[in-house]
């Protein structure tokens, strides 16, 4: 998507849940369609960025990334400044990291921008089969009560990481 000579927007997202949910993979399947077999856990790139079209607008996308400090529950308030919205993950077979949101949502409350739009994320939807231990109607629940986006993803297989992204891209649009 480069040949876009002009950008009207940068949205700065930033991407938080606990660790090993699939967030640097997310960020990668969507600025790069790429999925790294090989990823370490973390990779120090600080943001990624994809530019796209909405209404008629050039957005580019600024997505920000931790590096590892969700393992220490670190990530600083500097992460959230700026950001007009956020990708909170959690994964579909680790209960734990659905358990967690309340805080990562009390987090955001706390140092985000108060109208930030956040995109509720339940990731590794390839495994939804055996290995799911998160049913889809308490995300749904979840998502409603705290007024957030909600969608399942793969970033593995790519389904719905695009739509996602793009549809938080979209309302951030809406509302500045
Ligand atoms: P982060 O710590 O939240 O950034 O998580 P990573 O992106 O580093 O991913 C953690 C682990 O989960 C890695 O082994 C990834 O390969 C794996 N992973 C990430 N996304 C998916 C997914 O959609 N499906 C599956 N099956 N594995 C995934
Ligand atoms: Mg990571």
């Amino acid at each position: 998507e480069n040949g876009h000579d002009r950008i009207d927007y940068v949205f700065k997202v930033v991407v938080i849940g606990d660790s090993a949910v699939g967030k640097t993979q997310l960020l990668s399947r969507f600025a790069k369609n790429e999925f790294r077999f090989d990823s370490k856990s973390t990779i120090g790139v600080e943001f990624q960025t994809r530019t796209v079209s909405i209404a008629g607008r050039v957005i580019k996308a600024q997505i920000w990334d931790t590096a590892g400090q969700e393992r220490y529950r670190a990530v600083t308030s500097a992460y959230y400044r700026g950001a007009l919205g956020a990708m909170l993950v959690y994964d579909i077979t680790k209960r734990q990291s659905f358990d967690h949101l309340a805080k990562w949502v009390e987090e955001l409350r706390a140092h985000a921008n108060h109208s930030i739009v956040i995109m509720l994320i339940g990731n590794k939807a390839d495994l939804a089969g055996d290995m799911r231990a998160v049913p889809m109607e308490n995300a749904v629940d979840f998502a409603q009560d705290q007024g957030l986006f909600f969608s399942e993803t793969s970033a593995l297989s790519g389904d719905n990481v695009d739509a996602a992204f793009l549809r938080l891209l979209e309302e951030i649009y809406g509302v500045i």
